[in-house]
């Protein structure tokens, strides 16, 4: 038997491990000062801090032995090349933008790991049958536009036009910010890539939520990014006096909601496979302490792993509203506001990353992801993986947003071992 050269073992020694990860959190710490806001992080599409922030991680991708560029919509790229100069394309990363009052990891972190499974790569001169392509997506959260995951979308082809003409809150254009930014806007189709140079998509995260906090666990692996809808509902009764209307005459647009905003937890909490549906804001018309409440209106959000199960639980709300406004003498008005399918994790690379963890004696609970990522988008056009980083106390979108030290250098490990264990598949 030949023994297995340590340059090309999956298992990455401790120490070299923690080297990495802890520069990978201290560029976290960097990137989180490249902020438009004063005492906390946030960083938008298109803004002075984006093209600063990849500027800088462009130098240290460099110095990973990578070769750098933007494309056309603004995500940054950095390739640690094959020697095969007609190789195909092997794409891990995420996003470096950032909502306002921000944490320091979400997304973030997932690019600055790639980059140091990258440079571990090119330290440990590990042969590529493809190209290992680093990915830092430029609008992810999608705060400045009112629209999500544009770096990603334009990857997929999927770049809408009419995207240029919407405005900020400053009333700038995105094909001014664009322009402002260096960038051609109508140039956009030529960030779209070709997908059969494709061979996959990672993604590592932080988990958003507290789950893998709750089972005292790390690592998961992500079998499918939850599809989501969501609905402004409306229930129309009659507005009155709060006082001369007896009980028993009255069409309460409110109290129908609330029946209706009970319901929904009632049926999410009976749902079989992990299923949410969560009622956020709530607008009684005409809003007075001594009138009754003519029209009310609920928003609400629902996910599912599985677009079956969506529409399951989503009948059952609806006939249930049905139901309330029935018996209560009510309208019912039911607006869609917004709906995404599910996507499931590509099946291999579970198994892949699963594996992985196995090889650093590390369990790999699987859970769906709630949020949605970049991967939504690319799974379009490849196989697409994700590796999910616990959260301490669930907290993501917030300054108290929090990895643990020892989790990022077991997700650093489990990524190199992925990618070692990937080339010798791809080879044997
Ligand atoms: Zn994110």
């Amino acid at each position: 038997m030949t023994p297995v050269s340590p340059q090309h073992s999956p298992l990455l020694a401790k120490e070299l491990a923690q080297s990495h990860a802890k520069r990978s959190l201290e560029r976290c710490k960097i990137l989180s000062t490249l902020s438009q806001m004063q005492g906390g992080i946030h960083r938008e599409y298109l803004s002075k801090q984006h093209k600063e922030c990849n500027r800088v991680t462009a130098t240290w991708m460099s110095d990973a032995g990578m070769q750098t560029w933007q494309d056309e919509v603004g995500n940054l790229w950095g390739r640690l090349e094959s020697t095969d100069p007609n190789a195909k394309r092997l794409i891990i990363g995420s996003h470096l933008d950032t909502v306002p009052n921000a944490g320091a990891y979400d997304g973030i972190l997932g690019v600055l790991l790639a980059i140091e499974v990258a440079a571990l790569a090119h330290k440990l001169k590990l042969e590529l049958p493809f190209h290992l392509d680093v990915v830092g997506f430029c609008d992810e959260e999608g705060t400045r536009f009112a629209t999500t995951l544009i770096g990603s979308k334009a990857l997929a082809n999927e770049f809408d036009p009419q995207w240029l003409n919407i405005e900020d809150t400053s009333g700038v254009t995105m094909r001014q910010a664009m322009l402002d930014f260096g960038l051609t806007p109508d140039d956009f189709t030529k960030a779209a890539l070709n997908k059969n140079q494709l061979l996959g998509y990672w993604e590592t995260h932080i988990e958003q939520g507290p789950v893998l906090e709750s089972v005292n666990q790390a690592l998961g692996v992500v079998t499918a990014i939850a599809g989501a809808k969501r609905a402004m509902i409306s229930l129309t009764g009659q507005s009155g006096h709060a006082g001369t209307t007896p009980m028993n005459l009255r069409q309460d647009s409110l109290a129908g909601c609330a029946e209706l905003t009970l319901a929904i937890e009632q049926l999410a909490k009976h749902a079989k496979n992990g299923e949410v549906a969560t009622v956020g804001q709530i607008h009684a018309r005409p809003g007075a302490t001594n009138v009754i409440a003519g029209t009310t209106t609920i928003s609400l959000d629902a996910r599912a792993q599985n677009d079956q199960d969506l529409t399951k639980l989503l009948t059952a709300i609806q006939s249930s509203a049905e139901q309330i406004a029935k018996q209560r003498n009510l309208t019912l008005d039911w607006q869609w506001t917004h709906a995404a399918d599910a996507v499931a994790c590509d099946e291999k690379i579970q198994q892949l990353f699963a594996s992985a963890c196995k090889f650093n004696q590390q369990a790999s609970p699987a859970l769906a992801s709630g949020a949605g990522h970049d991967a939504m988008a690319i799974a379009a056009i490849c196989p697409v993986g994700m590796l999910f980083i616990r959260s301490p106390g669930g907290i993501s979108h917030h300054p108290a947003e929090a990895v643990i030290d020892d989790d990022v250098t077991k997700a650093l490990s489990v990524l190199y071992s992925s990618l070692v264990l990937y080339v010798k598949e791809l080879n044997s």
